[in-house]
């Protein structure tokens, strides 16, 4: 099996690099990669990469993820989000590849109690929330097999997230103010990259099983980060694939161990 990871040095793309490698052999590009183009700010660069190497799978970690930046570049984040994943549907539907793709709680307007479900209708409050979800549309239309894992506050022991920010700040400061009205599961790159290769297995065997999942780890805290209700409701990906989500706690104990040590 030939997969074609883009956004290999983002915190999922790095964990991909591992989870992936027993799948097959992995090409794994990233924006400034020179053999072959993983810019996603030029998508039809990234349709020359999709038929040079005629990948049996394509594995998209690469995102416009700086969801303050994305409000004053929109049109940016639109290429990397939506214009350039729907590039890559495009020509995974020509060769009969399949799609991964990760997309966010952000595509729903953060109201209510209950943990979202896949069906529930997308409302998003930003940008960010915005071209992830057109993205999501792109790569539904385009007739490409595809997964989209919807996913929320993504973290891991290498890259930038809001857990090492607090580590660092902790370090740093006396007191720290945290907004605290937010309610979610921190989900480890680590657990979602496992998950991904798991669900390419799976796929292999039911490809009917194809579609959009809610991936988050289980439980429930609220740290900082909006919208108010990021709960992602995962029953539909653990009975498809026959897994079981552990409790954020455990991811977050162990990363905070590599972290430290
Ligand atoms: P990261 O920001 O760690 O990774 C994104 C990667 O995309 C980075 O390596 C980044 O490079 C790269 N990138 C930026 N611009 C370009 C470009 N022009 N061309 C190619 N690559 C580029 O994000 P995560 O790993 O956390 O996110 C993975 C997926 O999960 C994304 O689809 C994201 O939307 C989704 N997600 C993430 C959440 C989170 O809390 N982080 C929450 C919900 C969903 P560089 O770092 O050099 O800019």
């Amino acid at each position: 099996m030939n997969i074609l990871l883009f956004g290999k040095g983002g915190q999922v793309g790095w964990e991909l690099q591992r989870s992936l490698s027993v799948l097959g052999q992995v090409t794994a590009l990233d924006f400034d990669s020179t053999e072959h183009c993983g810019d996603f700010s030029n998508p039809a660069g990234l349709a020359d990469t999709v038929r040079a190497l005629r990948p049996d799978i394509i594995v998209n970690a690469a995102a416009h993820t700086a969801v303050d930046k994305a409000e004053s570049e929109p049109d940016l984040a639109r290429t990397l989000n939506a214009t350039a994943p729907g590039v890559l549907a495009q020509e995974a539907a020509r060769l009969g590849a399949w799609l991964v793709h990760y997309s966010t709680d952000y595509v729903f307007d953060g109201s209510g109690t209950r943990p979202w479900v896949e069906t529930d209708a997308p409302a998003p409050l930003s940008v960010y929330g915005r071209t992830k979800w057109e993205g999501e549309q792109l790569i539904a239309q385009s007739g490409a097999k595809h997964l989209i894992l919807r996913t929320s506050w993504v973290y891991a022991a290498r890259g930038g997230n809001f857990a090492k920010t607090m580590l660092r700040l902790a370090q740093e400061r006396e007191r720290l103010t945290v907004i605290d009205d937010q309610w979610g599961a921190p989900t480890g790159a680590d657990l979602l990259a496992d998950v991904t290769a798991h669900a390419i297995r799976h796929l292999q065997q039911c490809p009917q099983d194809a579609g959009l999942y809610h991936c988050v780890a289980a439980g429930e805290t609220n740290p900082a980060r909006r919208p108010h209700n990021s709960r992602l409701n995962t029953q539909k990906l653990q009975a498809t694939f026959g897994l079981t989500l552990p409790h954020w706690q455990q991811g977050v104990a162990r990363m905070l161990q590599e972290a430290l040590a």
